[in-house]
């Protein structure tokens, strides 16, 4: 072998490694952007294969793998049921199924069946979604609530949850307070029942004994000034939500407006409320 034939094997030597290299590389840039973007395995796999790629890779990803890791471990946060389930807050509905529905109607003349199973489906908020000291939500409920919550934070929005489910003896509680705080600013006793129910539901008539609903951040007429109220009234149909108790819809409802009152009924049938312009009592007609 003479010294030209030489150099040219060497190049082509050379060549064919390179070109080895750049399919590899290529093949994990595909490899990186699928894991990524794809975000359809459950949380547990991708949080796996993250470990074989870069340690950028694995900062990337979602924060909810990374949730789900740690609470498989040990976490304080255990009661956290549907955490595997919930998407990234680049894909919010992706898991989310848009038909599942509940329509459940309660308000003043359609109270819960006295044998209601309040404790039946509930499961715990973590701590890091709490506003004020009640806790618990349908358990149907809280990946949609969960995911909303999420995504209104990624977008650097203050949300929380001040009060979700309530126990029928904590509204008693609620309502019995009121009734004393009407006689003692001079109603009759006779009428202290019906006026108060005006600001607390009557036990058993509140859609906050479902589980089904909750006040965020606050209960009062300040939050229509916040951040979060704009975009929960942008946003919360993409999680199955809906303003409850509209300002134009009061004689339907019962209630005054609550800006602060959302209401879990599904995706498909939030979007549709808020196309068809109604609120819950008229679509629950319209659906007849
Ligand atoms: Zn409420």
């Amino acid at each position: 072998m003479n010294k030209r034939q030489k150099a040219i094997l060497k190049r082509n030597i050379f060549l064919s490694a390179c070109v080895v290299v750049v399919i590899a590389v290529l093949a994990l840039i595909i490899y990186v952007i699928s894991t990524i973007s794809g975000d359809k395995d459950t949380t547990s796999s991708t949080a796996t294969s993250s470990q074989n790629i870069s340690s950028e890779v694995t900062s990337s990803v979602d924060s909810s793998s990374t949730e789900t890791s740690s609470t498989d471990t040990s976490s304080t946060e255990s009661e956290e049921p549907s955490s595997s389930e919930i998407t990234s807050s680049k894909k919010p509905t992706k898991k989310l199924d848009k038909d599942f529905q509940n329509l459940t109607l309660v308000n003043g003349w359609n109270p819960l069946p006295e044998d209601y199973d309040y404790e039946g489906n509930l499961t715990t908020i973590p701590q890091k979604y709490i506003k004020g000291s009640l806790k618990e939500i349908d358990k149907d409920v809280w990946p949609y609530l969960k995911a909303m919550l999420d995504d209104a934070r990624a977008e650097g929005i203050d949300i929380g949850v001040w009060s979700p489910y309530r126990s029928y003896n904590t509204q008693k509680w609620l309502f019995e307070k009121q009734v004393k705080k009407q006689i003692a600013n001079g109603v009759p006793e006779s009428e202290a029942e019906d006026k108060a129910a005006t600001v607390v539901a009557r036990p058993g008539t509140s859609e906050h004994n479902t589980g089904l609903a909750l006040d965020i951040n606050c209960a009062n007429s300040s939050f229509e000034n916040t951040k979060a109220y704009k975009w929960l009234t942008k946003n919360a149909e993409n999680y199955g939500f809906i303003m409850r108790y509209r300002k134009d819809k009061q004689e339907k409802t019962g209630v005054i407006h609550e800006s602060w009152h959302w209401r879990f009924v599904g995706i498909n049938a939030a979007k549709e409320i808020n196309r068809l312009d109604m609120c819950l009592e008229e679509y629950v007609e319209y659906k007849k």
